[in-house]
């Protein structure tokens, strides 16, 4: 059950009688999550029957769908913004002409990681602080707004002071000490789905960061583990449209990781603006044969703007869908 209160006395109020009674409940700004039901005396507060495990990200909580917000650009309700840029951080140079290429093809966000979740302890693990004093300065020369990965919950504080939007990468999607900092990070989260994990459980970590304060969280589909070879991932396309009937937050699509193979990334953008996603992430380098993690499945410069070529005229279509209704 979800009790949506309209003061924070009100809050106070129902707060001292959940607590008199025994009942367990947890408090996060206006809503009040309590398992199972209980009997209120009237007062002013809105009893929610949400059935949803995940109240908070719940659709049920908010039908018209949320928009969340990084630095002015804005996911869900139509938009479609794109994030490129490459995997890693790997130095001045490579970040610069990184960031001009994605402004000028007409992308949206900067990404790239400075913290890197890799599978092998002796591959480069990224640049830390450097990197992400390197990104402030794409963002300085470009005015494109950055995300990057935060790995560990000590650094959150650290990551947030540069980040615009703070991305929790697959393998630390149910690292639930990192999830619970980020409720308290001040910046909106780009949460991957985990390796293998059900949408269940993917609405149900973003379910932790909203349950410790912060609401601004997008999705980001980004590909899951199956039998299939031909592909490092398996894209699950149809999870877009399904988490937007379970869930009120946006949902991007990552075309990269999903597939690890560049000439997939454009099929797959075109089908993330025709299904309905909420924008895109995708990794893109000025020279992918040389990248220092994930170059085969990175665009180069001059196919990055080719992607975002291709996309026009299917968000315009969208776009005229949307007016229409
Ligand atoms: C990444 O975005 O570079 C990354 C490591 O992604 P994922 O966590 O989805 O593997
Ligand atoms: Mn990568």
């Amino acid at each position: 059950m979800l009790i949506e209160t309209q003061s924070s006395e009100s809050g106070d109020q129902i707060a001292s009688q959940l607590e008199n009674r025994g009942t367990r409940f947890h408090r996060v700004n206006e809503y009040i999550v309590v398992a199972g039901k209980v009997e209120l005396p009237p007062g002013d507060f809105i009893v929610r029957d949400i059935r949803a495990p995940y109240p908070l990200v719940s659709r049920e909580l908010k039908p018209e769908g949320s928009v969340v917000e990084a630095a002015g650009v804005r996911f869900g309700r139509g938009s479609f913004p794109v994030i490129a840029g490459p995997c890693s951080v790997e130095g001045e140079e490579q970040i610069l002409r990184s960031a001009e290429a994605v402004a000028k093809a007409g992308g949206q966000m900067l990404r790239g990681g400075a913290f890197k979740p890799r599978t092998s302890p002796y591959d480069f693990q990224g640049l830390g602080e450097e990197g992400l004093q390197l990104l402030a300065k794409a963002r300085e020369e470009t005015g494109l707004p950055i995300v990057t990965e935060v790995l560990a919950e000590g650094d959150v504080c650290m990551v947030a002071a540069y980040a615009d939007l703070l991305q929790v990468g697959a393998r630390n999607m149910q690292n639930y000490a990192l999830l619970k900092a980020l409720g308290k990070a001040g910046r909106p989260v780009l949460l991957k789905r985990g390796l293998s994990a059900t949408l269940k459980e993917f609405l149900m970590a973003a379910e932790y960061i909203a349950a410790h304060g912060n609401p601004d969280i997008l999705l980001c589909e980004r590909g899951i583990r199956t039998f299939e070879q031909h592909t490092r991932n398996t894209c699950d396309i149809a999870a877009i449209p399904a988490l937007q009937e379970m869930t009120h937050l946006p949902v991007v699509l990552d075309p990269s990781h999903a597939t690890g193979r560049r000439s997939l990334i454009t099929p797959l953008a075109r089908a993330a603006v025709a299904i309905g996603a909420d924008g895109l992430l995708v990794e893109m380098h000025p020279e992918p044969a040389k990248a220092w993690s994930d170059g085969e499945q990175s665009l180069d410069c001059a196919e990055f703007a080719e992607l975002m070529v291709q996309l026009k005229p299917y968000v315009e279509l969208r776009q005229s869908f949307i007016l229409k209704a």
